[in-house]
């Protein structure tokens, strides 16, 4: 049996008529920026989330620099980042040419750690930047207390966690300011690049919808220094076609994982993913760790079963930080991470047969002794 990764083609076999319906809807029209789409797209994927506010941007690297950039934060001022995450988020930072803080994850659910977040405040922290790894949202309430009587920003990188529940609230209505992607593998996917920013700040929202104009609200009338970051009417109709499918999709993916939590309790030295109380996780991805990781992979790869890593290198020992003076041991939970982190497949295009095959193969992994 044949488990992939991921698999993008059945979605758009799935709501073929749909999406076919919104390209011609658009080609027709004859306009293909700033348009009906993007304005429908953006009010809808407001109130999915419960916020004032959503802009469509390029990219999610993009919404998140745009975010800093609105909220005027810039060289001189610190943002504090988790040392486990995808490079974008730091990146983000390194553009507006602010000061990385990196801060350890805790160890269980692997998302920023706001007792260790508290120890990095200082006179200069202007935000605080948590990452809903891996589907599930970080503490936000707990790093709202530290940062809401100290005017700090909290943004939101939702890249992963479209439909991710904190108590009653969405992920991308939890901080001040959230960064979405949409690029096609995450939980709600277009077409090609995509993002959003999301926020309930009437101000914010209005310099981040200049901003990412080049800085214009009238045409040739810049009124500060923007970027291009826009997004097409098509992929903004191909996001408002998939939209509606969200929950379900994410409902699949609750399923699988709960399949994957039952039948690999107890199997080996594997870490399975912690829920902490209070979140409601949409499983962008199913990491495991084990202190076998490598010959894990290697076994379901003979086996068929595809497996990722993410990320198999921390941000600050990357090549893009060499020059940043950050060193192995630096950061030792991230590091430790980055050897011990296994994603299996999960996503609306695997069955629970493929689930129970590839839990069926890992038993037999460490049943093995290999
Ligand atoms: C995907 C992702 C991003 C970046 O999104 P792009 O649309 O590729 O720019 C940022 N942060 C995290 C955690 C991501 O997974």
């Amino acid at each position: 049996m044949k488990v992939p990764f991921l698999e993008l083609k059945p979605t758009y076999d799935a709501l073929r008529v749909e999406l076919d319906a919104a390209y011609h809807r658009v080609m027709d029209s004859g306009w293909y920026l700033f348009g009906s789409e993007m304005a429908a797209f953006e009010s809808e994927y407001a109130a999915a989330i419960d916020v004032g506010h959503c802009i469509a941007v390029a990219n999610g690297l993009e919404a998140m620099q745009l975010a800093l950039l609105a909220a005027g934060i810039g060289p001189g001022d610190e943002v504090i980042v988790p040392s486990n995450t995808y490079i974008a988020t730091w990146l983000a930072v390194s553009q507006v040419g602010a000061t990385l803080v990196p801060c350890e994850p805790d160890d269980e659910t692997m998302n920023l750690d706001p007792v260790r977040v508290a120890s990095h405040l200082t006179s200069r922290t202007r935000c605080i930047l948590p990452v809903h790894l891996y589907g599930q949202t970080a503490n936000v309430p707990a790093l709202r207390a530290l940062a809401d009587p100290r005017n700090i920003l909290v943004l939101e990188d939702a890249a992963q966690s479209h439909g991710a529940t904190c108590g009653p609230r969405q992920s991308g209505a939890l901080g001040h300011i959230a960064g979405v992607s949409f690029y096609p593998s995450k939980n709600l996917g277009a077409f090609g690049d995509a993002g959003a920013v999301t926020t309930s700040d009437d101000a914010l929202a209005e310099k981040v919808r200049t901003l990412r104009n080049y800085g214009s609200k009238v045409r040739y009338h810049h009124e500060v220094r923007g970027i291009n970051s826009r997004l097409s009417e098509l992929q903004c109709a191909f996001l408002r076609s998939k939209l509606p499918h969200l929950e379900a999709w994410n409902q699949v993916r609750k399923r699988l994982a709960a399949r994957y939590l039952e039948g690999l309790a107890g199997v080996g030295d594997l870490r399975l993913p912690v829920t902490a109380q209070g979140m409601d996780p949409v499983w962008h991805l199913f990491v495991v760790r084990t202190r076998r990781r490598d010959a894990l992979r290697q076994f379901l790869s003979e086996h068929e079963i595809a497996s990722q890593i993410h990320y198999p290198i921390p941000p600050h020992l990357s090549g893009a930080y060499r020059d940043a003076g950050w060193k192995a041991g630096d950061f030792p939970l991230a590091e430790h991470m980055a050897q011990q982190v296994l994603s299996l497949p999960i996503g609306p295009h695997l069955s629970e047969s493929c689930v129970d095959y590839t839990i069926d193969t890992i038993r037999r992994f460490f049943a093995g002794g290999r």
